[in-house]
């Protein structure tokens, strides 16, 4: 059973030993900074439920060990003594993160607090390389970012575009890059730097991400929305993020949206991805007339429909074809918020704006209010943050 379930059941048992039920308040006061950010003491015991004396107790316990340090206290707002939050202190709680894409990676060491400390990208051909070679490039990567003394790493967190069954460490399959597929790459590299390794889809390490260092960050129920040329959903329900049955889960892109639409690179008809991708957008911007299809993404998009009615009518009609899936899945799950990553950042608040617009406009009335479509802040690290942030859930074991 993957441990974020084991966690949220046993704190419902009522025989919990001392050092348990010590572990599961430095969880709470864990879980109150990935939900809050720096928090002060007063604040940590109000939100993880715990007296002020235990408190004292986790969080002296936690700078010994150099994970949280007091930062520079708040302005006071003239009654009291100002304030001192606790935060992760820099360089502490530290990750190896892996972000794959069709042909290209990122490595890092990741602190936990966002920050990526050591950087690295490599490339490889998607379809000839062998999953030795990946493997072979993925490492030569990792040792030149990696301290030798590889204790001090939490684990390593591993994203790639593909189904992944993270409890068993297994690729189950990736139509980007058919060589992931299997146990090999987390078993090599947990071989080949002596640390537990995590491995999960993109798109959920994304929302990961989002829930530890972006706009997810307590926010119990969300989606995160990776755009661009295909589309993948990431699902952080009542605090945990879902993986489903053997991590099959996500595949909002491939839901039909039009019942004798063309079809899709998998093999099915009329899905969301088919008319709201930039495969899609770039066909429309060709048959539209438009200049440079073929290089038209929605930064560009933005950047043109200033000066023509055709742009300003595919941009709407983009905006319109994301909502689709967006609003299918308000109906069905009612998150308050979704994240979007990829693409649809570079469009900026203008088409930020139009595809929250057209999911209010396409959701039942009662679910209208408080509904928000944000950009992700993480730029481009979303994958190295998810990543992770994998390791970073496992580590702590939160649980809500
Ligand atoms: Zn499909």
């Amino acid at each position: 059973m993957y441990s974020l379930h084991f966690m949220a059941l046993s704190t419902r048992g009522a025989l919990l030993s001392p050092s348990r039920i010590g572990d599961l308040n430095r969880s709470r006061v864990l879980q109150a900074f990935c939900d809050h950010g720096p928090l002060s003491r007063a604040e940590l015991a109000k939100l993880a439920g715990v007296t002020r004396a235990t408190i004292g107790n986790i969080t002296n316990g936690l700078i010994e060990a150099g994970l949280i340090e007091e930062h520079e206290p708040r302005e006071a707002n003239g009654v009291g003594k100002p304030a001192t939050p606790l935060w992760f202190a820099p360089g502490a709680g530290l990750s190896g993160a892996a972000a794959l894409t069709q042909g290209s990676f990122e490595v890092g060491l990741v602190d936990a607090r966002g920050e990526v400390v050591e950087f690295a990208e490599g490339s490889f051909d998607a379809d000839a390389h062998t999953d030795a070679e990946l493997r072979a490039r993925l490492g030569r990567a990792f040792d030149r970012i990696l301290p030798t003394d590889t204790d001090r790493l939490l684990g390593m967190g591993i994203a790639v575009p593909g189904v992944c069954d993270t409890e068993r460490g297994v690729i189950v399959g990736s139509g980007q890059i058919p060589a992931l597929q299997g146990a090999s790459l987390v078993e090599s590299l947990s071989r080949r730097f002596g640390l537990r390794v995590l491995v999960d889809n993109d798109a959920r390490a994304q929302a990961l991400g989002e829930k530890w260092f972006g706009r997810g960050r307590g926010e119990p129920t969300f989606a995160s929305i990776q755009t661009g040329h295909g589309l993948g959903v990431g699902l952080v329900l009542d605090g945990v993020v879902y993986r489903g049955d053997r991590g099959q889960t996500g595949e909002l892109g491939h839901t039909t949206v039009t019942l004798d639409g063309p079809r899709c690179r998998c093999g099915l008809a009329g899905c969301w991805e088919t008319v709201a991708s930039l495969g899609w957008l770039r066909q429309e911007a060709r048959r539209r007339r438009l200049r440079d299809p073929s290089s038209l993404d929605a930064a560009r998009l933005v950047a043109v429909a200033s000066s023509g009615r055709v742009a300003t009518g595919l941009l709407d009609d983009y905006a319109d074809h994301l909502a689709v899936g967006m609003a299918n899945l308000v109906q069905l799950l009612n998150p308050r918020l979704i994240i979007l990553h990829g693409d649809v950042v570079g469009g900026g608040e203008i088409l930020r704006a139009r595809i929250e617009h057209h999911v209010q406009e396409r959701v039942l009335p009662n679910l209208r209010d408080g509904l928000r479509v944000e950009l992700s802040d993480l730029d481009q690290r979303a994958g190295l943050l998810g990543a992770a942030a994998l390791v970073l859930s496992e580590t702590f074991k939160l649980v809500s």
